[in-house]
C-alpha cells in the first residue's frame, strides 16, 4: 500500500519511500497534495511483501510473502522522534513548501498491506497514544489503506475501530467492477460479493473512502466495457446502502515498479474527471480526483 501509489504525491527528495529518512526504517514523512499537507506514513510491510501485485504498483521487489516481525519498540520511538521532528517550525521550512506546513494525517501505508502485519492493531495503540500525547496534534487523521483482504478479522476490525476515535478513515481499494477485470489489474482472484461483504463490515466499523486507480495502458485508457462494470459495481454498493462516504479517484503519480509497468502511464485529469461524474450520476456520492 505503498502511499504515492494511492493518492499522495511526493515534491520533495524526502518523500522517497524506498529511502529511509533520518535513517528511520518504520516511519516516513510524505508531503500529500490529496491532504495539503503533511502524511506521516507507517511501513508495516519493509520487507515488500504484499497478497496482491497491481499493475501499478510503485514498490520495488514486491514479494507474494508474509509481513515481518516488527519491533514495536522501534516503531515507537521512530514515530515520536519523527512526530516531534515534523511538529517543529526548522522542519517545516526546511522540506514542506509554504502553504503544506501542518501535519495532516498519520497513514498506515508502507510497501505492502499494512492489515496483513499481525502487528497492525499494536501499531494502531502507539499511534493513538503518540497523537493523544501531543496536544496540537489533535486533529490529525489516522488513516488506513487497504485492499480490504484482512478487514473482517476481528483484531482489524478492533483496530479500525479504535482509529476511528481518533478521526479514523479507511480507504479500501477497489479498482475494477468486475472479477476478470480485477484479476487483470492487481493480479487477485476475488468475487465482487467478497468485496461487497468486506466493505459493508469495514464502513460500519471505520469512515471508508472507496479508493480506485485508473492508469491508460500503451496509450489507452481503460476501454468503455470495463469503465461500464466499474460504474455498474459502484451502482450495486450505493443500492445496497453500504455506508461509504465515498470515492477517491486517483492516476499513476510514479511510474509502476511491476513487470509490464513500463506500459501504464496517467490517464488524464479530463477522463477522470468524466468518470468521477458518472460514479456520482448512479451514486449521489462525493466523488474526489487526484
Ligand atoms: S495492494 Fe497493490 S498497490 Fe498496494 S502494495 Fe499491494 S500490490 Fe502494491
Amino acid at each position: 500500500m505503498l502511499r504515492g501509489c494511492h493518492l499522495s504525491s511526493s515534491t520533495l527528495s524526502f518523500t522517497d519511500h524506498n529511502r529511509p529518512f533520518f535513517g528511520l526504517e518504520l516511519v516516513y514523512p510524505v508531503v500529500s497534495r490529496r491532504a495539503a499537507g503533511v502524511s506521516i506514513g507507517i511501513n508495516l510491510n519493509p520487507n515488500n511483501a504484499c497478497n496482491w501485485a497491481c499493475n501499478y504498483c510503485q514498490v520495488p521487489n514486491l514479494a507474494r510473502a508474509k509481513a515481518p516481525f516488527i519491533d514495536m519498540t522501534q516503531l515507537t520511538r521512530e514515530l515520536g522522534q519523527l512526530l516531534d521532528a515534523v511538529m517543529q517550525p526548522s522542519f517545516m521550512e526546511s522540506y514542506v513548501p509554504e502553504g503544506l506546513r501542518v501535519i495532516r494525517d498519520v497513514a498506515f501505508s508502507g510497501n505492502g498491506e499494512p492489515t496483513s502485519s499481525p502487528w497492525y492493531p499494536a501499531a494502531m495503540i502507539q499511534v493513538l497514544r503518540a497523537l493523544k500525547d501531543r496536544p496540537s496534534l489533535q486533529s490529525v487523521k489516522i488513516i488506513t489503506i487497504t485492499n480490504g483482504t484482512y478487514v473482517l478479522k476481528e483484531s482489524v476490525q478492533g483496530a479500525l475501530k479504535e482509529s476511528a476515535s481518533h478521526h479514523g478513515e479507511v480507504w479500501f481499494k477497489i479498482d475494477r467492477g468486475d472479477s476478470e477485470d480485477i484479476w487483470q489489474v492487481n493480479q487477485v482472484r476475488l468475487g465482487l460479493d467478497q468485496i461487497l461483504a468486506r466493505l459493508a463490515a469495514v464502513s460500519r466499523s471505520c469512515p471508508t473512502w472507496i479508493q480506485s486507480c485508473m492508469t491508460a495502458r500503451d496509450g489507452l485508457p481503460p476501454n468503455t466495457l470495463e469503465i461500464q462494470r466499474y460504474v455498474d459495481f459502484m451502482a450495486r454498493i450505493r443500492q445496497q446502502n453500504i455506508p461509504v462516504c465515498g470515492v477517491l479517484l486517483y492516476t499513476l503519480a510514479r511510474p509502476s515498479h511491476q513487470p509490464g509497468g513500463d506500459h501504464l502511464a496517467p490517464v488524464s485529469r479530463e477522463w477522470l474527471e468524466l468518470l468521477a461524474d458518472r460514479v456520482r450520476a448512479v451514486t449521489a456520492w462525493t466523488v474526489r480526483v487526484f
